[in-house]
C-alpha cells in the first residue's frame, strides 16, 4: 500500500509517525512538503527562543501512547526537563524532526520524503501531481494542509494593502519595522501576543495599538488544579444556552471552594467535542456568535512569563471596535475604528498594520493553488458552519455530492467544522492514531 501526506508541518508529521508505526514491509509512505524545513509549519517556524508553546511540556508528546516523550527528548537535549514548563515552540519542530527520524529507522516500509508543493490530485487513478512536474499514485491521501492565509480584514478598503504585514511572517515583521514605528494590530488573541513579544525582543519603542471587535486578549495559565467532571453524555445536545449557565454555575461552585475557573474550563476537555458534534448548525452559529470571543481567551490561555510581557508593555493599549475606514499614504497608514458600544470614530496613524486575525476558514473561498485545483474536480467541500473541510467521523473528505472518498483524508486544521476542537497537538495525535488504524484495518477496504 502508498500511503501519501500532503503537508509537513506538526500534523503532517504526527500523520507520519503513525502511518509508519503500522505500515508493513511492502508499505510505502510518501511525505510531502512545500519547505524542508519540516515539522515547523506556522506554529514552529519560528527561532525565536521567547515564544513559547501556549500548553505545558507534559502535553505535547506527539504519541498519545507516551505522554513523556517530549519531557524524555527535552532531558536528552540538556533542556529543563520540567513537564510543567511553557517551553521556546522553536524547540518543538526540531522534537518533531528527531521524532521523525526514529519513526522511519525503525519502520518496515519504504519512506520517501519530498520537497515540493502538490497542485493537484486526480481522483480517477488516485494522482498526486505536483506543481514541479512530478506525479504517483498513492492508494490513500491524506490533506495535512494546516492553517489557512489569515483572512485581510481591510478587503473593503484595500483589496492588496501594502502596509498591512502578516502576524504570522515575523520574519517580514522583524525587517520592515524600525524601533519607534508606531504600530497598529488588528487582533487581540494570541498571534497579538507573539507579536508583542517578538517586538519587544527587537526592543521596539513605538506606541502599539491593538483593536478586536471584544478587546478581550488570552488568560494566563496558573498552576494546574483538577476539578471533577461535571459533564456526562447526557449533556450532549444541551443547548449553548443552557451548557454556559451549568458552566458559571460551577465556576461559582469552584471559586466558592478556592478553586480557580481554569480548572472548570480545564475539565471540560474530554468533553468539548462530542459537545460541538451534538449541537444542530443553528446552536453552532449561536455559540460562535455568543461563546467563541470569550470561550478562545478562556480556553488557549498564555504562559505567565508571555502574559507578563504584556502587562509589562507600557507603549501598548488594547481596545475594542470595529474597522470603518483605511487609507494608505506614502509612509503611513490611517485607520477609522468605531469603538465598541459608542457611536463616535477615532483615526488612529501608524506606520504599518499588523494582521493577527486568524486564518481564513472557509474552503469554499480559500485560494490555495491546490485547494482550488480539489474544489474544481469537486472532491473538496466546504463543511456547512465554514471553519473547515467538509469530513466524515473518521476524517474522509465527503465530495460536493455529500459522498465519502474512501481513501482521501485529512486532519489537523481542516478538521475544525467537524470538530471544533482539533487543532492543538493532544487532538492531533488522537486523530493520527485512528487515522492510521482505519487505513491499515479498514472495516471495507478500498476496491
Ligand atoms: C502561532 C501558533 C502557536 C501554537 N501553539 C500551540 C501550542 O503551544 N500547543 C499546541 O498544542 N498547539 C499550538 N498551536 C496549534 C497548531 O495549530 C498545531 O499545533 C499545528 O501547528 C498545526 O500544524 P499543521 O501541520 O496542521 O499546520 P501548518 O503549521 O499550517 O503546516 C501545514 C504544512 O503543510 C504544507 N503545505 C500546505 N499546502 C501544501 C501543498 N499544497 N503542498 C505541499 N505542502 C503543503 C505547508 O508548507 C506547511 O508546512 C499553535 C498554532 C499557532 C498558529
Amino acid at each position: 500500500m502508498h500511503v501519501a501526506i500532503v503537508g509537513g508541518g506538526a500534523t503532517g508529521i504526527i500523520a507520519a509517525l503513525y502511518i509508519l508505526r503500522n505500515a508493513h514491509a511492502s508499505d510505502q509512505v510518501t511525505l510531502i512538503d512545500s519547505s524542508t524545513n519540516l515539522g515547523a509549519g506556522v506554529a514552529y517556524s519560528t527561532t525565536d527562543e521567547s515564544l513559547l508553546l501556549n500548553v505545558r511540556a507534559l502535553q505535547m508528546s506527539a504519541h498519545a501512547d507516551q505522554p513523556n516523550h517530549f519531557v524524555e527528548w527535552l532531558t536528552s537535549h540538556k533542556h529543563q526537563p520540567d513537564g510543567e514548563a511553557f517551553v521556546p515552540r522553536a524547540w518543538y519542530a526540531r522534537y518533531l524532526q528527531d521524532t521523525l527520524a526514529i519513526a522511519v529507522s525503525q519502520s518496515k516500509a519504504h519512506y520517501t520524503c519530498i520537497a515540493t508543493t502538490v497542485s493537484d490530485i486526480d481522483p480517477t487513478n488516485r494522482v498526486v501531481i505536483c506543481a514541479d512536474g512530478q506525479q504517483f499514485s498513492a492508494d490513500h491521501i491524506i490533506l495535512a494542509l494546516g492553517h489557512a492565509p489569515i483572512a485581510n480584514p481591510l478587503a473593503r478598503w484595500a483589496p492588496t494593502p501594502q502596509r498591512m504585514l502578516s502576524g504570522y511572517d515575523w520574519h517580514t515583521i522583524a525587517t520592515k519595522i524600525t524601533t519607534n514605528d508606531d504600530i497598529i494590530i488588528i487582533g487581540s488573541g494570541l498571534t497579538m501576543v507573539d507579536t508583542i513579544v517578538a517586538l519587544q525582543n527587537h526592543g521596539h519603542r513605538g506606541k502599539i495599538t491593538a483593536f478586536s471587535r471584544h478587546g478581550h486578549v488570552p488568560q494566563t495559565h496558573i498552576p494546574r488544579q483538577s476539578y471533577p467532571s461535571f459533564i456526562t453524555s447526557d449533556h450532549y445536545g444541551w443547548s449553548v444556552r443552557d451548557l454556559m449557565r451549568l458552566v458559571r454555575t460551577e465556576v461559582a461552585k469552584a471559586q466558592a471552594a478556592g478553586i480557580p475557573w481554569q480548572a472548570v474550563i480545564d475539565s471540560l476537555r474530554p468533553h468539548n467535542q462530542q459537545l460541538w458534534i451534538h449541537w444542530s448548525l443553528r446552536e453552532k452559529r449561536r455559540f460562535l456568535r455568543h461563546i467563541r470571543a470569550h470561550w478562545d481567551i478562556y480556553r488557549h490561555r498564555i504562559a505567565p512569563q508571555i502574559a507578563a510581557v504584556i502587562t509589562s508593555t507600557s507603549q501598548l493599549t488594547i481596545g475594542a471596535g470595529r474597522i470603518v475606514d483605511y487609507h494608505e499614504h506614502a509612509a503611513t497608514v490611517s485607520l477609522t475604528i468605531q469603538p465598541r458600544h459608542t457611536h463616535t470614530t477615532s483615526t488612529l496613524s501608524a506606520a504599518y498594520v499588523i494582521n493577527c486575525t486568524g486564518p481564513l476558514s472557509d474552503y469554499a473561498v480559500i485560494e490555495n493553488p491546490l485547494v482550488a485545483a480539489l474544489r474544481h474536480r469537486g472532491i473538496v467541500a466546504a463543511d456547512d458552519i465554514r471553519l473547515g473541510i467538509a469530513v466524515d467521523a473518521h476524517g474522509h473528505l465527503c465530495d460536493q455530492d455529500q459522498q465519502i472518498i474512501p481513501w482521501l483524508w485529512t486532519l489537523g486544521p481542516p478538521r475544525k467544522g467537524y470538530a471544533w476542537e482539533c487543532i492543538a497537538i493532544p487532538d492531533i495525535r488522537n486523530q493520527a492514531a485512528t487515522l492510521a488504524h482505519d487505513i491499515f484495518t479498514p472495516a471495507t477496504p478500498l476496491s
